[in-house]
């Protein structure tokens, strides 16, 4: 995965959660080439942290590894700490660890809908709660073209469409977009831009055994009017840009990215 070197967030330091595979992975190489410096946040994955870091540096990047269980209230504010500690400040929250543990609903156990809710809506808000108030510290005017700090939560299209089997992760997802309206409009005032971007089907770990196999390729691409599975950087260039000032009139909004899954694609014959 190699993108353009450039220099667009050049000056900014970066925590990226679960950054060690997938889109995290994707996101955190792409900030670390366009010249952020990156707390690469991994929970069980050390040598695709690893990875991840080697990829930064190769452009001439800087990034440091830790691991934290998100859902820990004292593990996500040492990711937020580390990055004051190491480059002297925050400026970017990229929220993105996430997990599944499908199961019907009518033998979902509480374990199940737990460690789904914990991981991808607390360990969310955890972290989204440390970098705020690091943001909420500084004084930006609010005339100014730039933000005090910056949230990004990598939420799904099942925030908006159910999915049978489900039921933890469609509730987590459909949680995390009113937290992030809500952190929107609550944090304005410090100047603190929060977003989100839904991703449709990406090629990563937690879908490999569907893309792998001929015959779920075939079902997921019945789902994508644009006819192609995505791929991280898809979604990593798009947080790249939401990360800078190109996009400082951007707060509470969430960018589907998804190849246009959420066209309703089974009514298009
Ligand atoms: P992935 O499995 O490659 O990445 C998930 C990452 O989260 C892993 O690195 C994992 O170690 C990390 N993680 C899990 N629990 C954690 C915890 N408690 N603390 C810290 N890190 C933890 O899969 P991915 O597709 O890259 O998923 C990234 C995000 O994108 C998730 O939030 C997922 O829901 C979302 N998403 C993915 C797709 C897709 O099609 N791949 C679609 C929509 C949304």
């Amino acid at each position: 995965m190699t993108y353009k070197a450039s220099d667009r967030l050049a000056g900014k330091v970066a925590v990226v959660t679960g950054a060690s595979s997938g889109i995290g992975q994707g996101i955190a190489i792409a900030m670390g080439q366009a010249g952020a410096k990156v707390v690469i946040n991994y929970h069980s994955d050390a040598a695709g942290a690893r990875q991840t870091q080697q990829q930064i540096e190769k452009a001439g990047g800087e990034a440091i590894i830790r691991q934290a269980d998100v859902a820990k209230p004292e593990e996500a504010q040492e990711l937020i700490e580390a990055a004051k500690e190491q480059f002297g400040a925050v400026d970017i929250l990229v929220n993105n660890a996430g997990v599944q543990q499908d199961q019907a609903f009518l033998e979902m156990t509480l374990e199940e809908w737990k460690k789904v809710i914990d991981t991808n809506l607390t360990g969310h808000f955890l972290c989204a709660q440390a970098a705020a108030r690091e943001f909420a510290k500084r004084q930006v005017k609010q005339e100014e073209k730039t933000c005090a700090g910056n949230i990004i939560f990598i939420s799904s299209v099942h925030d908006i469409i159910p999915w049978a089997g489900r039921a933890n992760y469609t509730a987590a997802k459909g949680g995390l977009q009113m937290l992030m309206k809500t952190l929107a409009q609550e944090l304005a005032k410090y100047k603190i831009r929060v977003n989100a971007i839904s991703p449709g089907a990406i090629k990563t770990d937690i879908n490999r055994k569907e893309w792998e196999s001929e015959e779920g390729r075939k079902k997921m691409l019945a789902q994508i009017p644009y006819g192609r599975i995505g791929e991280p950087e898809d979604i990593a260039k798009v947080a790249l840009w939401l990360a800078t000032d190109e996009a400082d009139y951007i707060t509470g909004s969430t960018i589907y990215v998804d190849g246009g899954m959420t066209l309703f694609p089974s009514f298009s014959e």
